[in-house]
């Protein structure tokens, strides 16, 4: 059963997706305990239901790069820091090239990934089939190794920042839809929702890609 909505927040995150998780957890992290996510339906019901988990860290420029090795970090420590299990497991990824062109782009890839602090390693196709004996490598000409890379599991990840953010103070409600974003003369007010008002100074809007 959904809950009534307070009056007044700090802050308001609409959406409990991975991301509107992360964020609220990131907000009590900073010290701020007045911060209330807002779910539509259930948490992880969206998009984040259906991730595949893999937490890779190759990015084309240094401020992805430096997040997604942000985000690894943080998925090999968050069972530690809520208690919560989330299935993370640091197994490695290979990224094979079966052309010359793409083996270029690998090792390209791989000098940058160097260049923004990555341990990257190019391997041969036979030492790629010894890491993973099922790899038929008959077409492979090469491959980049990631040793701090693995894999996670999305709704178990986003539980535990849920668990982390309330630690930190945080209110979740489910079932609770902003039905609409209140501005007054430009400036943000506050959000409608199923259940009441909520007066806010600030929105993080988290509802997905779709
Ligand atoms: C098949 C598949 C495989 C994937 N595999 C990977 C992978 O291996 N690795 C990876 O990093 N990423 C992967 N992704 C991408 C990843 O799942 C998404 O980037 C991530 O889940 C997005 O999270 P989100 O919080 O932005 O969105 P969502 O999970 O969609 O969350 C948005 C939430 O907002 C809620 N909402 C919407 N409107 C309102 C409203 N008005 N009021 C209140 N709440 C509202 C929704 O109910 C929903 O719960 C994959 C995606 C798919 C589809």
């Amino acid at each position: 059963m959904a809950s009534k909505v307070p009056s007044h927040v700090k802050y308001v995150v609409i959406g409990g997706g991975i991301i509107g998780l992360s964020i609220a957890y990131h907000l009590t992290r900073l010290g701020h305990r007045d911060v209330l996510l807002l779910e539509r339906d259930q948490l992880t019901c969206g998009t984040t239901w259906h991730a595949a988990g893999l937490v890779t860290q190759l990015r084309a420029n240094e401020t992805m790069a430096k997040l997604a090795q942000y985000s690894a970090d943080l998925f090999r420590d968050l069972e530690n820091l809520t208690g919560q299990a989330t299935g993370f497991r640091q197994t490695g990824s290979i990224t094979v090239a079966a052309t010359q062109d793409r083996l270029e782009e690998l090792k390209r890839g791989s000098s940058m990934g160097r260049s923004f602090g990555l341990d990257v390693e190019m391997i041969s196709a036979a030492e790629a089939q010894r890491r993973v004996p099922l790899l038929d490598v008959s077409d492979v000409l090469g491959a980049a190794w990631i040793a701090s890379d693995g894999m996670t599991n999305a709704i178990d990840t986003a539980r535990a920042f849920a668990v982390g953010a309330r630690q930190g103070g945080a209110t979740i409600l489910e079932r609770t839809p902003v039905t609409r974003i209140l501005v007054e003369k430009g400036r943000f007010l506050g959000v409608e929702t199923s259940q009441g008002t909520v007066r806010a100074e600030r929105a993080v809007i988290c509802t997905g890609l779709w």
